[in-house]
């Protein structure tokens, strides 16, 4: 038997004869069900009419993105480092071709995932390149597909490799993650932000919410804790979730100034 994708949000749930119910990640007020209720698909219906384009985004970088869009259409990022390659972010196609590229280039040491609605089908990309997933514990209970490779670590860092270590933000989920790469941005260093901290449309701006389709915002104090936290790190790019959406440079200011002005507008009285 398949398992089974949602196609709204791309997370996959168990194999069983008939799909689930309903999907608990669509279910709650940070995703959405579409008027007709949820829609399903298998790995194979999936791979039939969609494949997976790559882009160089840097030295080291790769972008890899589903088209036709799938879900929610986020990208999963490849860095390549001398000590092996690891995946930020996860997307639900796995297509042969993705495979064999990713094998040509070393496998994977590693997959980190910013928050749940981007675990779509880690566990078989986990099983085909037989590495860890790095999950923050904190997001336990939205794991629709237990795995033994799925690893929940706990506290505020965790470096996964050298040079690039996961921060553990909060906000949009509380343990939602950004990926700091030292040696990003030809060494000046790169945020990969998920939706944790979402690259605005203007890309010298970036933004928080609670829930990006239903446009609810996060408190004016754990805008203001987010941005004390990477305050702390050195970095001059940062990589959002979707294709197109990275501040090149001035990273740092970028989420300085955005906090700053989104905590003005919280509380202020204007009418
Ligand atoms: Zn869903
Ligand atoms: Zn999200």
């Amino acid at each position: 038997m398949p398992i089974q994708i949602c196609s709204t949000c791309g997370t996959s749930y168990p194999d069983t004869p008939v799909p689930p119910s309903h999907c608990r990640i669509c279910r709650d007020e940070r995703q959405f069900v579409p008027p007709g209720g949820e829609v399903w698909t298998t790995p194979e219906k999936l791979a039939s009419g969609h494949v997976n384009a790559w882009r160089l985004l840097e030295n080291g970088l790769f972008e890899i993105h589903t088209h036709p869009q799938f879900a929610i259409g986020q990208r999963a990022l490849l860095l390549r480092t001398a000590q092996g390659n690891v995946l930020w972010d996860c997307i639900a196609l796995l297509d042969d071709a993705t495979e064999q590229l990713i094998r040509v280039l070393g496998g994977l040491r590693a997959i980190a995932i910013s928050h749940p609605h981007y675990y779509t089908c880690m566990q078989d990309w986990a099983r085909s390149f037989n590495c860890p997933v790095h999950l923050h514990a904190a997001d336990s209970e939205w794991i629709m597909r237990p795995d033994p490779a799925l690893c929940r670590w706990e506290g505020e860092t965790l470096e996964i490799a050298p040079g690039m270590t996961l921060l553990r933000l909060g906000g949009h989920f509380a343990g939602g993650t950004v990926l700091h790469w030292a040696d990003g941005a030809e060494g000046r260093g790169a945020i990969l932000s998920g939706d944790i901290v979402q690259v605005a449309a203007d890309l010298s701006r970036v933004s928080f919410l609670w829930s990006y389709p239903n446009m609810m915002p996060l408190s004016a104090h754990t805008v203001r804790r987010i941005a004390e936290t990477l305050g702390c790190r050195e970095f001059d790019r940062i990589y959002g979730a979707f294709p197109g959406r990275q501040v090149t440079s001035g990273g740092v200011h970028a989420v300085e100034q955005s906090a700053a002005r989104y905590v003005e507008l919280l509380s202020s009285q204007q009418p």
